[in-house]
This record gives C-alpha cells, sequence and structure tokens, in this order.
C-alpha cells in the first residue's frame, strides 16, 4: 500500500492544520513520504519564507521517521519564479487567462463560475472548457513542474450544475490534446482524490474516461489526496488505486530523496 502524499495544504494557505500536526498524522498513518505543496497563485499565495523556513524545521526535526518534502502547488498564471525555492512543483490551472479586476478561478464558487463564463466566454460552457484546456496544456511548458494538479478541475462544478457533457467531442478533443501534448513532454499527472473526499465530486480528477485514454497514451500517475484536513491525508486512496488498476494502471510514481537529497521520481507497483 502506498503511503505517501504530496499535495498537502496547511494553515500557511487555506488548510485547517498545522505543518506539524499533519507531519504526526502522518506518522500515525504510517506514511514513509509527505509532501507539503501549499498554494502560490493570484489568488491564495503564502509567506513562502515562512512556510519554507517551518517545512525545512520538520524536515530535519523527523528526518529519522519520515521523508519530508517543501513543495508548491503553483497556479499555471502565477510567477513561476517562486518555484525556485521550491523542491517540487505541482503544475495546476486554477484561473483562465482573462482580463478580470479580481481573480476567479474555475473552483472557487458556482457563481464565480457562472459569471467567469458569462463575461468572458458568451455563456458557452464548450468555449470556457477549450481554453482551460489551451492554458492546461502549456502547464509544463510555463512552470516546469513536477507533476500535473488535477487535470480536469474546470469539472468542479459539474455534478451540480451540469454545464459540460463529458462525453461530448467539444469537450473531450481539447481535454485529450492537452493531455497528448503533457505526455509527449513525459510529466506525470495526479490522480487527485480532493473532491472526492469533501463530497463535491463523484469522479476523481481526472475522470475515468480520460484516466483510461491516459494509460493508452503511456503516460504516469501518481497518487494525491489533496488533504486540507489531516484526517483526509490518505482519503480516497482505495478508491483511486482500484480505479487506477481498472483503467489499465500497474504502478504509481513516488517522489523520494537519493542519497545526496535530491527529489526524484521512483516507480512502485500498485499491487
Ligand atoms: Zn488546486
Ligand atoms: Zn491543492
Amino acid at each position: 500500500m502506498i503511503r505517501a502524499n504530496y499535495h498537502t495544504h496547511t494553515v500557511f494557505c487555506d488548510g485547517r492544520d498545522t505543518p506539524e500536526e499533519i507531519v504526526r498524522t502522518a506518522l500515525q498513518k504510517g506514511f514513509t513520504h509527505l509532501g507539503f505543496s501549499g498554494h502560490m497563485d493570484p489568488d491564495i499565495h503564502m509567506d513562502l519564507g515562512a512556510y519554507m523556513q517551518e517545512i525545512r524545521r520538520l524536515k530535519e526535526l523527523y528526518r529519522d521517521e519520515i521523508d519530508i518534502f517543501a513543495g508548491i502547488e503553483l497556479d499555471n498564471l502565477y510567477d513561476p519564479s517562486c518555484a525556485a525555492e521550491a523542491e517540487y512543483v505541482i503544475g495546476s490551472t486554477h484561473f483562465l487567462d482573462v482580463e478580470s479586476p479580481v481573480p476567479m478561478s474555475v473552483d472557487n464558487t458556482e457563481e464565480i463560475f457562472a459569471r467567469l463564463c458569462h463575461e468572458y466566454f458568451g455563456d458557452d460552457y464548450y468555449r470556457l472548457a477549450k481554453a482551460y484546456y489551451d492554458l492546461e496544456a502549456r502547464v509544463y511548458d510555463r512552470l516546469h513542474c513536477t507533476f500535473v494538479g488535477h487535470f480536469d478541475l474546470v469539472t468542479r462544478f459539474n455534478d451540480s450544475m451540469h454545464v459540460l457533457d463529458e462525453t461530448d467531442k467539444r469537450y473531450t478533443i481539447p481535454a485529450l490534446e492537452a493531455m497528448e501534448y503533457l505526455v509527449s513532454e513525459d510529466v506525470p499527472f495526479e490522480i487527485n482524490c480532493g473532491a472526492v473526499n469533501r463530497g463535491r465530486k463523484k469522479e476523481l480528477y481526472p475522470n475515468r474516461f480520460l484516466l483510461k485514454k491516459l494509460s493508452e497514451m503511456g503516460g504516469r500517475i501518481l497518487l494525491s489526496s489533496d488533504a486540507h484536513q489531516k484526517e483526509l491525508l490518505d482519503g480516497g486512496f482505495d478508491t483511486a488505486v482500484e480505479t487506477a488498476i481498472q483503467c489499465g494502471f500497474t504502478h504509481v510514481q513516488m517522489l523520494v530523496h537519493d542519497k545526496e537529497g535530491n527529489v526524484c521520481l521512483t516507480e512502485r507497483a500498485l499491487r
């Protein structure tokens, strides 16, 4: 069983618990690896210096018990220079490239999502989704991220709003084009359990259809809980493992520190 998570939020951004509370929970759960990934995006960004200092302190303090990583979840439209301080980067698209006076993400509230579509995409959700995937396709070029976060976040409200038919070609073609391009760059994708864990969605990110395609394309995956509270550190992992196997995956990626302390990816069997 995989006992590692690299998508973890704390009180430094929009999470509920302190990093140390999360480390203690990870130890109770038998985790071997724990990556922190505070938000750096146009809406939520941390005091990066204070965050890095605290994660480095914990990394040292618990070095004999667990392998801790100081990462960030960097938005596609945020200043990538902040990535220089991080040990790894989750490349996530939350915001679209529109000239809005206030940042409007695709996953904030239904109301904001609807306003974004109304004001910039003429109420056409397929146009919005295409703009999302055109930007998503460039996430590695822009951020040189370690892995791609919640690939189809644009469907965050689709269970309740039903504005996109996720089998419609107007939706699947731009999504698959973005996926194919990112796979050609050999950047892994996370299977993100965050929305399922919080009861917001039935399907994981990416959904089953996209996960199957990812497996057919030879893409690589990591498991992420996208935890905003310590109890959910491994939330959804059982479902994610089962779904990954059903979609054709046999292995997942894990981040580890090598002997020199460099972060590298390694592969583990799903079973
Ligand atoms: Zn995110
Ligand atoms: Zn996140």
